[in-house]
């Protein structure tokens, strides 16, 4: 087993299949606190009594050992008789424990309770959040219950936790050269600047990181954006006024000396053109749900229906790819030959590169040491990002207003020395961060 379940409870009452890999070194858990449903619906135990005692302390555990693994999503399965989770940490999904089928339906059941949601409603997908406490911190919890073939059903539960958000240019590792990049685009209130990556890619994370790379002191941001409970620091909410459009509301913010306005995703051309009428004096930033930085130039085009006027605000498209983080407790440090710097492209006077930390075994024993305290013997802990930027330059805006292609224009910025997903993984490898073999994966993937 590549992951430990950590601490648990003596009195354990869930069942685990791989119970035998545990220690059990009769160490009290703390167990997670349930702090009200998100949707303010009163949760009434009372009422559902027998449903409690069988299932609130294993929910509990399900999720408690989920936050002890640092896990963004707990994933309960039900196949034939029987119940598997996963959960996945820093984007990586690992196994967790195995139950009977009706456990998993109890925990199921009480997770939509505890959510708000209707625990006797089954074959029609709910969502919900619950507010969680555990060790001082405070998560909030998202629920999603889908129904599944021969009526089964899959609970997700993605957590947030409220005090560890990576949402400054340092969080998500952003380069000085980058984070300059940022703060110039930013500072004189023109073009668009648009965020783009599948569902999921860490769009949103770094469209925050952006906008909090704004240097504040000179410059106000206002959002028209529904950041949920997610908070941006130090960004106007602007309130749009009933029957006014895009355009009319940017004017609004304008005139309230606004610099940088936060927008919805640019999913159409209607709005799209809105914000781009706007965006010769003003900087408007929004993400774009599309796979990569030339699909959405080439969305971004055909959404202007004007390539004169796109060329003309087009200021820069950004895109990410998240990489885990080496543990720092047991990465191994080692001095690279001369040839892998030259195949990868490091430079040749690099001295030492860092990769995931191995179990030590004892000689005498040949068993394997206990895995890292820290990061669970995974080797990595949290995540960070490698950023992709084209920021247009005279040259790119003329191949844009002369009809090219993403993919051309892409390649002109490229020669023109912006940066890519392998210079900036090169980046964070050289400097540690990461290993050559996590960016492999990433590319890979
Ligand atoms: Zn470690």
């Amino acid at each position: 087993m590549v992951f430990g379940f950590g601490k648990k409870k003596d009195n354990n009452t869930s069942n685990r299949a791989d119970k035998d890999d545990e220690i059990d070194d009769g160490e009290d858990v703390e167990l997670v606190n349930f702090q009200g449903a998100v949707n303010g619906k009163p949760v009434d135990m009372a009422a559902n009594s027998r449903l409690a005692q069988a299932a609130l302390v294993p929910t509990k555990e399900m999720i408690t050992d989920g936050l002890e693994r640092r896990a963004e999503m707990i994933r309960l399965d039900v196949k034939g008789e029987r119940a598997q989770t996963t959960v996945s940490v820093d984007g990586m999904p690992y196994a967790g424990s195995k139950m009977p089928k009706q456990q998993a339906l109890a925990i199921t059941q009480m997770v939509k309770l505890l959510a708000g949601l209707d625990p006797k409603l089954r074959g029609k997908q709910q969502v919900g959040g619950v507010r969680t406490e555990h060790l001082g911190i405070k998560y909030e919890l998202s629920i999603d219950v889908t129904p599944q073939p021969e009526g089964a059903e899959r609970l997700t539960v993605r957590v947030r936790n409220m005090k560890h958000q990576l949402d400054t240019p340092a969080d998500l590792g952003f380069s000085t050269v980058l984070k300059q990049t940022v703060r110039d685009l930013t500072s004189h209130r023109h073009g668009i600047i648009a965020v783009c990556g599948p569902p999921g890619s860490g769009t949103t994370t770094t469209t925050y990181a952006l906008l909090r790379g704004v240097d504040m002191y000179m410059f106000s941001i206002y959002s028209i954006v529904d950041t949920g409970t997610r908070e941006l620091v130090n960004v106007k909410k602007f309130e749009i006024n009933e029957g006014d459009d895009y355009e009319t509301s940017c004017m609004r913010m304008m005139r309230e000396e606004a610099d940088v306005i936060f927008v919805p995703p640019l999913k159409d051309a209607e709005s799209t053109k809105q914000f781009m009428s706007v965006a010769d004096r003003i900087c408007i930033v929004a993400e774009m749900p599309v796979k990569d930085t030339a699909s959405a130039l080439d969305q971004l085009i055909e959404f202007s229906g004007d390539r004169q006027k796109a060329a003309e605000v087009i200021d820069a498209v950004f895109s990410q790819k998240l990489v885990r983080v080496l543990c720092s407790s047991c990465r191994e440090a080692f001095r690279p030959n001369p040839k892998l710097l030259e195949k990868v492209g490091l430079p040749a006077e690099t001295k030492t590169l860092y990769r995931k930390g191995e179990p030590m075994v004892d000689e005498k024993t040949g068993d394997e040491d206990p895995p890292c305290e820290k990061c669970d013997g995974t080797g990595y802990f949290g995540r960070v990002a490698m950023l992709e930027a084209i920021v247009m330059s005279d040259a790119t805006r003329k191949l844009i207003a002369e009809g090219a292609s993403g993919d051309q224009i892409k390649a002109i910025a490229r020669s023109e020395g912006c940066l890519t997903f392998h210079k900036d993984g090169l980046r964070l490898v050289a400097e540690g961060k990461t290993s050559l073999e996590e960016l492999q994966r990433v590319f890979k993937g």
